[in-house]
């Protein structure tokens, strides 16, 4: 049996997108209802026939819903939460799909019965926006981290997981100031560090622009690459997850001194130790089908 029939989702971009195709794709019979702040996104969505109904309200959008996904910022999931409330219906479960899960828990659960809230977090994205940016298998092999509240429904949060599992994604469970801690290491540090890359290369005086365009394959191409990454979402991530994205910054701040130390001594030894460590963990990364084992990411040469 499918664990929800009538999904309404809020924020029809990348992920919003990439959950309703993924739906229509493994539950075909899912009756999806669609809403976005945005009149020229509802507009694509119509043209595109993401959703069986674009409503313009987010309370329309969620009248009959058994289960409501907002795919919003994460600074915007309050927001959207108080403006479905009063049209939620009593069944409903809510769920979300923000990169910070304590902040979007509170800003929920102060709107919402908290019975009824299951937040989640689909590890799986890319650094483009947009309905049309999305894609069915975006979630597939991937993880999807679900952080219930203390008071979430255990039949509900049953539920959310089987929606995910049924979307291709392997699923685990996780308390929300965990979450927000494992994830400042593997993605907002890695985020912040390459914006800091691109807009220090950005400031060069020495080095014109152009050359560092010309010259990118040199492993600045790769933070570019996640540079590029929706300038709202991730703003509101790094005001979301404040504590743990500092205290991982402390860390970082740590080690670079270390290797600066290393560099400015000559200490050949603790550079190579740290750069074999580093190549362990992306082979593990490789072995464990969280990306692509070909040469240059898979980049096509031709
Ligand atoms: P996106 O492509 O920019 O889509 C977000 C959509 O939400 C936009 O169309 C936006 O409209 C709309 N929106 C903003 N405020 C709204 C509101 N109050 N009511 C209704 N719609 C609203 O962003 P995304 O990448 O799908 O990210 C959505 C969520 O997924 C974020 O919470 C993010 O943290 C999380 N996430 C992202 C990734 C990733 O790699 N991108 C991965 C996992 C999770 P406007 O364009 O008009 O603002």
């Amino acid at each position: 049996m499918l664990p929800f029939s009538r999904v309404s989702i809020i924020g029809l971009g990348l992920i919003g997108s990439s959950i309703a195709r993924a739906v229509r794709q493994s539950m075909p019979t899912v009756r999806l209802t669609g809403h976005d702040a945005s009149a020229e996104v509802r507009e694509i969505a119509r043209r595109i026939d993401l959703t069986d109904d674009v409503a313009d309200t987010p309370g329309a959008a969620v009248i009959d819903a058994d289960l409501v996904i907002l795919c919003v910022p994460v600074g915007a999931m309050g927001d959207v939460a108080a403006a479905i409330a009063a049209d939620l219906p009593d069944d409903a479960i809510v769920s979300d799909v923000g990169s910070c899960k304590t902040s979007v828990a509170q800003a929920l659960s102060a709107v919402l019965p908290e019975a009824r809230v299951v937040p989640a977090h689909p590890v799986a994205g890319t650094e483009q926006s947009g309905p049309e940016a999305g894609f069915a298998t975006l979630f597939r092999g991937r993880w999807c981290i679900v952080t219930p509240l203390p008071g979430s429904d255990a039949a509900a949060t049953a539920r959310v997981e089987e929606f995910w599992r049924r979307l291709g994604a392997e699923v685990e469970r996780m308390a929300p100031d965990h979450h927000d801690l494992v994830l400042a290491v593997t993605s907002h540090l890695p985020h912040l560090i390459a914006y800091t890359i691109v807009g220090t290369a950005d400031d060069l005086e020495q080095v014109t622009q152009s050359e560092v365009i010309k010259f990118s394959a040199g492993g600045f191409r790769d933070f570019t690459r996640i540079a590029a990454s929706d300038p709202t979402m991730w703003r509101d991530v790094f005001l979301a997850n404040k504590d743990a994205v500092l205290e991982m910054l402390q860390r970082f701040s740590e080690d670079l001194s270390q290797l600066q130390r290393a560099i400015r001594w000559g200490d050949g030894d603790a550079l190579f130790d740290r750069f074999a460590r580093t190549r362990a963990i992306r082979r593990s990364i490789v072995d464990q089908g969280q990306d692509d084992a070909a040469a240059d990411f898979g980049r096509r040469h031709d």
